[in-house]
């Protein structure tokens, strides 16, 4: 409909691209890039730790396959070289890893991309809306929006939808995907009512940058005060906040006792995460208040202190 148009053009002049292109989730954005961009004569270059999504979008495709150590630019550089012999190479990565809330080297990876003539696709899930001065995303924040060509996003997470992925990038590429990505020309598109919400978060983070600036202070507030509380926090800069414990079962119980104080926050252990890192993963949101995140502050407190995380 001419409502999924408008969001396109929308997406795209958001993200400053050329144009976009609408799928159900953005689990069908990554299935349907890499097979309908690579052939067996090119190459993708993938961290070692990206989405489950990106694993399985480069699983469907015929592309040589690297895969380097997590965000290791000494790593990526050997592989461009030896993926130099290919017709042309990809480096995907996430913009921002949830589990450990780090962000990608991009400035790094954008410079290596020209030195070895290889193109950048980045996975926007844990930026698009709120990283960045504006909320572009990890590109904005990181100043390399000239740089990277492709974008995959999710409408579900920050932008609110509950649904809906898309690409944006260079309009032959988008073109090509119209004619030739199979989740997109074999799967419905996105229901209306998610069409007119996605528009609406998209004209909310345009019309101003009160809310992705709230959300940067915020996280701020929350980092800082936890690590002078004397937690570790995991990442930078990320409104997803690992506080690291290690062992599984405090993560667990201290996880029950937030929510028996009312402050919903998840404790993750292995297998979900690796043997000895367990933790209790906060993600802060732009509807917090600064009273929220120091009640949250004092709750660690508290509950850490009950059980041994902090003296
Ligand atoms: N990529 C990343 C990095 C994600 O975290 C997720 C969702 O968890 C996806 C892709 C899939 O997004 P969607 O829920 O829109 O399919």
């Amino acid at each position: 409909q001419s409502i999924h148009k408008d969001l396109e053009e929308k997406i795209a002049r958001f993200h400053q691209r050329e144009d976009a292109i609408l799928y159900a989730s953005c689990f069908d954005a990554n299935a349907g890039i890499f097979e309908a961009l690579l052939t067996p004569e090119d190459a993708v270059l993938s961290d070692e730790l990206n989405h489950a999504s990106i694993i399985d979008g480069i699983r469907l495709c015929k592309a040589n396959k690297y895969r380097y150590k997590h965000m290791d630019m000494k790593d990526l550089e050997a592989k461009l070289q030896d993926a130099q012999k290919h017709r042309l190479r990809l480096v995907a990565t996430d913009g921002a890893f949830s589990m450990d809330g780090d962000i990608a080297p991009l400035r790094e990876i954008c410079q290596l991309a020209e030195k070895y003539n290889a193109l950048v696709f980045i996975d926007e899930c844990h930026a698009t809306g709120f990283l960045g001065p504006n909320g572009r995303g990890t590109d904005e924040l990181l100043g390399v929006m000239d740089k990277v060509t492709i974008i995959n996003s999710t409408l579900g997470k920050a932008l609110g939808g509950a649904a809906g992925g898309y690409t944006t990038g260079p309009k032959p590429l988008i073109d090509l995907l119209r004619q030739r990505s199979r989740p997109y020309l074999f799967s419905n598109s996105l229901p209306p009512a998610v069409v007119g919400s996605a528009s609406k978060a998209l004209d909310l983070l345009m019309e101003s940058n009160a809310i992705a600036q709230s959300m940067a202070a915020k996280t701020q507030r929350f980092r800082s005060k936890m690590t002078a509380a004397g937690f570790t926090i995991s990442g930078k800069d990320h409104p997803i906040c690992p506080v690291m414990l290690g062992d599984a079962r405090l993560a667990a119980v201290m996880a029950e006792d937030m929510l028996n104080r009312g402050i919903y926050v998840i404790g993750f252990s292995y297998p979900v995460v690796p043997k000895g890192k367990a933790r209790i993963r906060v993600q802060i949101s732009a509807v917090h208040s600064d009273e929220d995140i120091d009640r949250c502050v004092e709750a660690f407190t508290e509950v850490g202190r009950k059980h041994g995380a902090l003296p």
